[in-house]
């Protein structure tokens, strides 16, 4: 079984959006990779960091869906990683209203020793510079390295980021944050040249609107499943890359082609999320549902044509 380590955020989260309010409630990007990766035959540990004030049941809700949290250092007398935002009608755009990075902002990550072999690496959005103090913790490169990130560390960690980026195989951002990073409003133009920043495969992410895979002169294109409602589009992003990554890792296959499949794998999962505020609609997702919905996929995207 191949092993998959995560990095990322372990958080708590305030979100608004046009249905409601929470107050702190868990999120982070590595609880929503681990927890989507957590729907594939893999053995994934996370690395990252808490403060005290983190309920350790919840830690042990991940360890009962088998995800290995002897990564994630607890700093007794800190303060988690706290991030709050407001979503818009159109659930598209979101303000980040507030980002503490508490015990984030002085973390050096340990791998535990069980993943400093691990074949698959997701630098879940994190510190640039933590992101890359894990990649050089592994001593053999991992068949693939993938990498998420997000407008705060573009804003604060340029050259950290573009240093951290240079080393990776995929990248997953969004559109807005693809505009960001490459200066260009074209999302071709702007795969392009983020490709030339390092990544050979790019995968832009456009909420409700899909999701593109770019290698080189290749595009794929997979549609988000059309949703009734939607109700907290957070951690969509974080669980497309653990559907993603998950995928990957445990098909062994790093082929565009499974890539295609990949891509799929993380809308499928990214459609769940967003149907209940925070990680809970994906805490007690069942296979059975991952399936039925993955045949609607299939149906969304058949179609025959004749070619004269
Ligand atoms: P997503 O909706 O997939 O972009 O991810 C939302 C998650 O990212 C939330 O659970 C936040 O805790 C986390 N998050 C927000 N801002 C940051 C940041 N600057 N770095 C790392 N994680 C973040």
């Amino acid at each position: 079984m191949s092993k998959l380590l995560i990095v990322g955020t372990v958080a708590f989260d305030a979100i608004e959006t046009p249905f409601g309010k929470t107050d702190k409630i868990l999120g982070g990007a590595a609880t929503y990779i681990s927890i989507a990766a957590s729907q594939f035959n893999v053995e994934s540990g996370i690395v990252s960091v808490v403060g005290g004030d983190f309920p350790k049941d919840f830690l042990e809700k991940l360890n009962q869906k088998k995800i290995d949290t002897s990564g994630i250092e607890i700093v007794e007398d800190g303060k988690t990683f706290f991030w709050s935002g407001k979503y818009h009608n159109d659930l598209n755009v979101r303000d980040t209203l507030v980002t503490e990075l508490n015990v984030l902002a002085d973390f050096q990550p340990k791998v535990p020793k069980y993943f400093q072999d691990a074949d698959f690496l997701m630098l879940g959005n994190l510190h640039p510079s933590v992101q890359k103090a894990v990649i050089d913790q592994i001593p053999n490169r991992p068949k693939l390295v993938a990498l998420d990130t997000m407008n705060f560390w573009m804003d604060n960690t340029w050259d950290e980021l573009m240093e951290v980026v240079a080393k990776v195989d995929v990248i997953t951002i969004n559109d807005e944050e693809a505009r960001q990073m490459s200066g260009e409003y074209s999302l071709v133009k702007a795969a392009q040249k983020i490709h030339n920043m390092g990544p050979q495969y790019v995968v832009i992410k456009k909420g409700e609107h899909g999701a593109l895979l770019f290698n080189n002169g290749d595009v794929f294109f997979a549609p988000a499943l059309p949703l009734e409602e939607v109700f907290d589009p957070t951690g969509a992003g974080d669980t497309f890359a653990g559907g993603f990554i998950g995928h990957m890792a445990s098909t062994h296959d790093i082929s565009f082609d499974n890539m295609k499949r990949a891509v799929i794998a993380g809308s499928n999962l990214a459609s769940f999320c967003v149907e209940k505020f925070g990680t809970e609609r994906m805490m007690n997702l069942t296979k059975e549902e991952v399936q039925s919905r993955l045949q609607q996929f299939k149906q969304l995207t058949q179609f025959d044509i004749e070619l004269n």
